[in-house]
C-alpha cells in the first residue's frame, strides 16, 4: 500500500519501501513506503491547509462523518480483522473484537462530541464565556500491538474536536491504519483532514515531531521514545498526550476468590502474547494462599494453545519480532540467576510451524524479588513474575516501587480493603476482583513514567481543544 496524503495515495519521495510480514508465517504480505523528512513535510502541509475549513465546520457534521467511518468498519469487519491478525500475529477472534470496539469507539466520540459541544454552547454566562477551539494539526504516532484501536483513540477524538491529523503507525503493523484512511476517504472526509505516512520512527517520526507545524503530538509507545518526543515537543510548547509503558501489578489477598483471580491474571497477563501495555506483569500474592494460587495460575496457563494466528485453535500467536524474544529471555535468565523458580514455560517455542515466526511459551516465575528485571522493567512479552507478600503495606510498597503507573489489579473479598488499596496505588486505572475491557467513556492513561494526560472519555476529546475565555462589559 502507499501513503495517504492530501486525499491521494503516494509513494515515498525517495522511492524506497519496506516489507510487512505476516508474523505467523514470515511471508511478505505487502510493502509500504519508507517515508522521510520530505514526506513528513508534505503531509503536514496538507493537514495545515485543511485545518481552517475543518476546524470551522459544524461539530455535528464532523460527528456524522465519524459515524460513517464506523459503519464502514462494521461493513468490512473481517477484512480489517484479517489484516490485523496477519500484521500483528494475533488470533482472529481477538482482532474481530478489536475492530468491533473500534467502530463503537468512533460512535462514542461522535455522540460525546455532539453532547459536549451542545453542553458548552449553553453553559456560557452573559458577561463571560469560554470558547473551545481545536488545537491545530495533530501528529498521532502509534505502536504495533493494537494498531487500529490506538490510532482511532487519537484520530476519533482529534477529528471530532476539529483538528486535522497526520498519523504514523508502527513499522511492524501499518496496514490497518492505511486501510482506515481508505475508509475515511470513502466516507467523505475532506482531503488533508486525515493523512497517514509510513516509515521508521527514528526517521519520519522524529521529522513529524520536530516540525513546527503540528500543535499537538499524541503518542502511544515505549517510555524511551515517549521521553525523546516529550523533550522535543516541550521545547516548542506543543501540546502532548503520552501513553507509555507499564509494569502493572496484581495484588491477590488471602481472602480473594482465587479461582476467579487466577483466570483473570492468566488471561490478561498473557493477552496478545504479553504485548499489551496494561497487562498483569507482576503478581503480589499473600503468603497464606501463595502455593494454592500459583498452582491455579499454572493450571490455567497449561490450557493455553500457542500457535499460528491463522489457526482457530490458537489462544496466543507469535510475538512481533526477535526483540521481544530477546527481552523475554533476558528477564527469565535474570530472574533465575537471582533465585526465581520457573513454574511454567521460560523458553522460545521452536520446531515445525513455530520456526516461521517468533513464539515464546507463556511463562510464570515464582519467588521473585523486586530487584529482578521481571518485577521492574517492561519486557512486553508473555512473562509474569510472582512475589510473596505478608501484608497489604508490603504489597503496596512493592506495587508502587517501579517507575511505572499505568494500571493495577486488586483481588479481595473485602470492599473496604480494596478501596484502601485503590487509594494508595500509583495507577491510572485499577480493576477490582476481575479484569474486564476498559470502557470508552472512562479515561485511560498513566501515572509517573507511564504517560501524560488521558485518552478516551470526555477528557480524551478535551485534550484536543484550547480554552479561550472571552469577557463582555458587565
Ligand atoms: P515504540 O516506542 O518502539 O514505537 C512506538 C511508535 O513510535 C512507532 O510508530 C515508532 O515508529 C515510533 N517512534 C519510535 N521512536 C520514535 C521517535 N524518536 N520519534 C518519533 N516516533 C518514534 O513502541 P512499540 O515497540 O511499537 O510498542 C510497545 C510499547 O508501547 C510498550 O512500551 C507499550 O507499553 C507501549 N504501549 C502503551 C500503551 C498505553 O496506552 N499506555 C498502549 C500500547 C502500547
Amino acid at each position: 500500500m502507499e501513503m495517504f496524503i492530501d486525499g491521494e495515495w503516494r509513494a515515498a519521495t525517495s522511492g524506497r519501501s519496506f516489507d510487512i510480514l505476516d508474523k505467523s508465517t514470515g511471508v511478505v504480505i505487502d510493502a509500504v513506503p519508507r517515508g522521510s523528512l520530505e514526506d513528513a513535510q508534505i503531509a503536514l502541509i496538507a493537514a495545515s491547509d485543511a485545518f481552517p475549513a475543518w476546524s470551522r465546520s459544524d461539530p455535528s457534521e464532523r460527528s456524522a462523518l465519524l459515524r460513517g467511518i464506523a459503519s464502514g468498519l462494521r461493513a468490512s469487519l473481517s477484512d480489517f480483522a484479517s489484516i490485523i491478525s496477519a500484521e500483528v500475529g494475533r488470533p482472529m477472534a481477538g482482532c474481530t473484537r478489536e475492530v468491533e470496539r473500534c467502530a463503537d469507539l468512533l460512535d462514542y466520540f461522535a455522540d460525546e462530541g455532539d453532547r459536549l459541544f451542545e453542553a458548552w454552547r449553553t453553559s456560557d454566562s452573559e458577561s463571560a464565556f469560554v470558547l473551545r477551539q481545536p488545537v491545530g494539526v495533530v501528529v498521532a504516532i502509534t505502536p504495533f500491538n493494537m494498531p487500529l484501536t490506538l490510532m482511532i483513540m487519537k484520530v476519533g477524538a482529534a477529528l471530532v474536536a476539529g483538528c486535522t491529523v497526520v498519523g504514523k503507525p508502527a513499522e511492524d503493523s501499518p496496514l490497518s491504519t492505511l486501510k482506515l484512511a481508505d475508509l475515511a476517504k470513502e466516507a467523505g472526509l475532506p482531503r488533508g483532514v486525515l493523512n497517514v505516512v509510513t516509515g521508521f520512527g527514528a526517521e519520519i517520526g522524529q521529522a513529524l515531531v520536530s516540525n513546527p507545524i503540528p500543535a499537538k503530538i499524541a503518542f502511544t509507545g515505549g517510555t524511551a521514545a515517549g521521553r525523546a518526543i516529550a523533550r522535543e515537543a516541550v521545547g516548542q510548547m506543543k501540546r502532548l498526550t503520552l501513553e507509555l509503558g507499564g509494569q502493572s501489578p496484581a495484588i491477590v489477598c488471602e481472602d480473594a476468590d482465587l479461582a476467579t483471580a487466577a483466570k483473570a491474571v492468566v488471561r490478561h497477563g498473557f493477552a496478545n502474547s504479553g504485548q499489551l501495555c496494561y497487562r498483569v506483569a507482576r503478581v503480589l500474592v499473600h503468603e497464606a494462599v501463595a502455593d494454592k494460587f500459583t498452582a491455579q495460575m499454572v493450571a490455567e496457563t497449561r490450557k493455553l494453545i500457542v500457535g499460528s494466528a491463522h489457526d482457530p485453535q490458537s489462544d496466543l500467536g507469535p510475538v512481533v519480532g526477535e526483540r521481544i524474544l530477546l527481552a523475554a529471555e533476558r528477564h527469565v535468565a535474570d530472574a533465575r540467576r537471582k533465585g526465581a523458580r520457573l513454574l511454567f514455560g521460560g523458553k522460545r517455542l521452536t520446531g515445525g510451524a513455530y520456526d516461521a515466526g517468533c513464539y515464546f511459551a507463556p511463562t510464570i516465575l515464582a519467588d521473585c524479588t523486586p530487584d529482578m528485571l521481571v518485577m521492574q522493567e517492561e519486557a512486553f512479552s508473555p512473562v509474569i513474575g510472582v512475589q510473596i507478600v505478608t501484608s497489604d503495606e508490603e504489597a503496596l510498597e512493592i506495587a508502587n516501587g517501579t517507575a511505572f503507573g499505568l494500571a493495577a489489579f486488586v483481588f479481595t473479598a473485602d470492599r473496604e480493603r480494596a478501596m484502601r488499596l485503590v487509594r494508595d496505588l500509583d495507577a491510572g486505572s485499577v480493576w477490582i476482583n476481575d479484569i474486564q475491557r476498559s470502557r470508552h467513556d472512562m479515561p485511560f492513561g498513566g501515572f509517573k513514567m507511564s504517560g501524560l494526560g488521558r485518552e478516551k472519555s470526555a477528557h480524551g476529546i478535551e485534550a484536543y481543544l484550547e480554552l479561550k475565555t472571552v469577557y463582555f462589559p458587565q
